[in-house]
């Protein structure tokens, strides 16, 4: 059966089953329960619920390993840290991942004694700086530039030294791109982008191939208690249904907006993983089945960028990516960033490919 046909059914009841054919959201925070516990398989509402063990079916079938869903992507993100590091380890984390997550690792990690050691994605530079590392976290492609690593390369090099591996899959989406087949211990991501694409939800999972690191995820998060609400998980569930079509038609439009922006002069630089001169092309087309949504493009200035953004027709300013509509901000006006004044985060949404090209290319006409 054809992957996109498993990932629709996934999480679903077998169609012989007689019933709902789609269950709603399962709300409740008890269960009755009367006598001992190990009677039930359903106890209270921070332990299990329904709805998320079908989102967590449907992600499984994503990842090819079983996972956990959180309420968010840091959440998930703050799991596999709690889990794998202790006083005295260190983690090699890349320099030009998503800012909170390092920003979590040099507040929250560095205080209890862990050693967090920076190194850039591009050029598998993270291979340089594993002597005595418990963790090695990935993030390819890295958000907001959009390097790329080789994750099997990567995960060889971590293991023959000791090391876990761990990656962060939001941009690529589990469709597009599965760590745990390339070698790694832990994928975790941010369901909040395109994954579930909608930009109407938060979510977050880590997903692993081996059973005992599920149930220490797991048991982190009953014990921390960054659970999906239902009424989320159940909207994620029904969004993944759609996710091979969107991405087809966001990866496209992607691709199709990246060659026109390496085309214009107002544009200094566009970094895409599916152009043939990114530095991690190679790598990038043999680990990924697209190159993603999301196309990074700086116009130098911060004046040519506003002007950009503001002539947009079609275009929302906001930040996050991976909604069925289109996306694109300022990445300076956070901070945090390696990035310069007019660096541009652009994320193609399902409007038509045409559509979404005519209105960038005048809205560069604008910015010129
Ligand atoms: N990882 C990456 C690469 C992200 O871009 C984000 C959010 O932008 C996160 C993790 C955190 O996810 P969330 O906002 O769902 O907590």
């Amino acid at each position: 059966m054809h992957r996109d046909t498993r990932i629709l059914q996934a999480g679903y009841e077998p169609i012989e089953r007689p019933g709902a054919f789609v269950g709603g959201p399962q709300f409740s925070a008890t269960y009755t329960t009367p006598g001992s516990p190990s009677d039930h398989h359903l106890l209270y509402g921070r332990f299990q619920n329904p709805t998320w063990t079908a989102w967590e079916a449907a992600l499984a079938e994503l990842e090819g390993g079983a996972a956990v869903a959180f309420a968010s992507g840091m959440a998930a993100i703050a799991a596999v840290f709690g889990v794998c590091l202790r006083p005295r380890d260190i983690v090699v984390l890349p320099s030009d991942c998503y800012y909170t997550t390092r920003m979590l690792a040099s507040s929250w990690l560095a205080s209890v004694g862990i050693e967090v050691r920076l190194a850039p994605t591009r050029g598998n530079q993270q291979a340089g700086a594993l002597d005595g590392a418990r963790l090695l976290w990935l993030e390819t492609p890295a958000n907001p530039q959009l390097d790329v690593c080789d994750i099997r390369l990567l995960a060889d090099a971590a293991h023959t030294r000791g090391a876990l591996v761990a990656v962060d899959n939001t941009t690529a989406t589990a469709y597009l791109q599965q760590p745990l087949a390339l070698g790694a211990d832990y994928v975790v991501a941010s369901d909040t982008k395109a994954l579930t694409g909608h930009a109407d939800l938060v979510l977050g999972h880590v997903a692993s191939a081996t059973p005992e690191r599920v149930e220490a995820i797991r048991a982190w998060r009953t014990q921390h208690g960054a659970i999906p609400g239902p009424m989320e998980t159940w909207l994620a569930h029904r969004s993944v249904a759609t996710l091979p079509l969107r991405l087809q038609q966001q990866c496209a439009s992607a691709l199709a907006i990246a060659k026109m922006l390496a085309s214009r002069s107002v544009v200094r630089e566009v970094l895409y993983p599916g152009l043939e001169d990114h530095p991690g092309h190679e790598i990038a087309k043999r680990q990924m089945h697209a190159f993603g949504c999301v196309v990074s493009f700086d116009l130098v200035s911060q004046e040519r960028a506003d002007a950009f953004l503001t002539s947009s027709k079609l275009i929302r300013q906001a930040t996050s990516f991976g909604s069925v509509h289109s996306t694109a901000e300022r990445r300076a006006r956070w901070g945090g960033d390696a990035v310069s004044e007019g660096f541009i985060r652009l994320s193609a949404g399902c409007e038509s490919t045409q559509d979404l090209l005519d209105d960038i290319e005048s809205a560069l006409d604008q910015a010129s």
